[in-house]
């Protein structure tokens, strides 16, 4: 699959913020040793909650959720070493996730950069595959690309650094890790465009998605976007969640909460230090105009608020056609089908109902299949922003 080695642009200034942006609270070390085999959790994103041995070479792995309830996402991630091996030998895996089905299927690496996916069989809460193991070769298995808080530090550093763009930490989360951010600065009281990635630990398309988004925002040197980048200050926050994704949780923060829920109460600092960051700018007389999160679900789809939409106290949504209008030429330029679902949830703490109600502005959800085809995000992801722009320009006030 090979996506993240397309994922940064400038190959050279790679490690510099890793130390400043690596995850404190070291993961606790759940290995599962066995004579021949040892399954390894030892880094950030690996879960497995636990394992026995089942035959000569088969294993059950046991997948559990951080807390209950919760929307069943059974996440995992871990590093295969064989003990003594002299020869090629094949081993068995049953996954078995205890409150959900399965939901992600199975890829190995070597490296945690080069991913390849794996037959398996699924039947309910179980999912069975088989890895061939070379002598002194761990293998690391995962249910999906893993992106991890070093990787995000990496592809930040990789983006424009100047006068106009900064890296910063938009605060701490539970457990003390960082919330990397970047921001691009148009100018004093310009609008600001809101980007967001990583609520849900798992959602990894919707990282891979934000990812290719972002390059092409930041870099692309079409005149659309280039003028974009005159008009508008832009804020990406892409990891959203660096607590529940180090652990390997399928949705929730260390709180137990599912962060995609907590933007009217606040109860966690992550959703608190947005809000302190967009209520600032708004001080400062510079307008949130738009806001994307990017999430995962089973299938491409954009969750957008409704065109009519009438705030609480209600009034309507400034620029009302923005979302339509952006989402039809979308559909224009790409092969696949644009599905759209228009909704409101007043009281669920959804980050665009959130946007909606507190900027009387657009937000949308943009959710990417688990398994869509990964040049299909990045062709997607890339069209989007054209689109985008063309449509944010539009409706900015002259
Ligand atoms: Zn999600």
């Amino acid at each position: 699959m090979g996506v993240l080695s397309h994922l940064t642009r400038s190959g050279s200034s790679l490690l510099l913020s890793v130390a400043a942006l690596t995850s404190v609270g070291a993961v606790a070390a759940a290995q599962c040793e066995f004579a021949q085999l040892t399954i390894a959790t030892d880094f950030d994103t690996a879960r497995v909650d636990g394992c026995e041995q089942t035959g000569e070479h088969a294993y059950r792995l046991h997948l559990k959720p951080e807390d209950l309830p919760i929307n069943p996402s059974p996440w995992y991630a871990f590093r295969l070493e064989p003990n003594g091996l002299t020869a090629p030998q094949e081993v068995k895996l049953t996954l078995v996730s205890h409150n959900g089905p399965a939901r992600y299927a199975p890829k190995v690496s070597t490296d945690k950069f080069q991913w390849q996916p794996i037959p398996y069989s699924e039947n309910d809460n179980r999912m069975q595959f088989k890895v061939t193991l070379q002598p002194s070769q761990p293998v690391y298995v995962a249910g999906q690309e893993i992106i991890d808080a070093t990787m995000y530090a990496n592809w930040l550093e990789s983006l424009p650094q100047g006068p106009q763009q900064q890296l910063f930490t938009l605060g701490e989360s539970a457990q003390g890790r960082p919330l990397p951010a970047y921001q691009h600065i148009a100018g004093e009281g310009k609008p600001w465009f809101v980007i967001i990635g990583r609520q849900h630990p798992p959602e990894v398309t919707g990282a891979l998605a934000l990812m290719h988004f972002s390059n092409e925002l930041m870099f692309s040197d079409a005149a659309v976007l280039e003028r974009l980048r005159k008009e508008f200050n832009i804020l990406l926050v892409p990891l959203m969640n660096p607590d529940g994704v180090a652990l390997g949780n399928w949705r929730h923060t260390t709180g137990g909460v599912d962060l995609n829920r907590d933007w009217f109460k606040r109860a966690e600092p992550e959703s608190q230090q947005l809000h302190a960051f967009l209520q600032k700018r708004e001080k400062a007389g510079e307008e949130v105009f738009f806001a994307l999160d990017f999430h995962s679900t089973h299938y491409n789809i954009y969750y957008t608020m409704p065109a009519d939409y009438k705030r609480p106290d209600g009034s309507p949504l400034q620029h009302p056609h923005l979302v339509t209008d952006w989402l039809a030429d979308l559909a224009a330029r790409i092969d696949w089908e644009v599905k759209d679902k228009p909704g409101s949830n007043p009281d669920r703490g959804v980050f665009k109902q959130y946007v909606a109600d507190t900027f009387a502005v657009h937000s949308v959800t943009y959710e990417v299949g688990d398994n869509t085809n990964r040049q299909e995000i990045k062709t997607t992801a890339e069209a989007a922003v054209v689109t985008l722009a063309e449509t944010l320009l539009e409706h900015l006030p002259k």
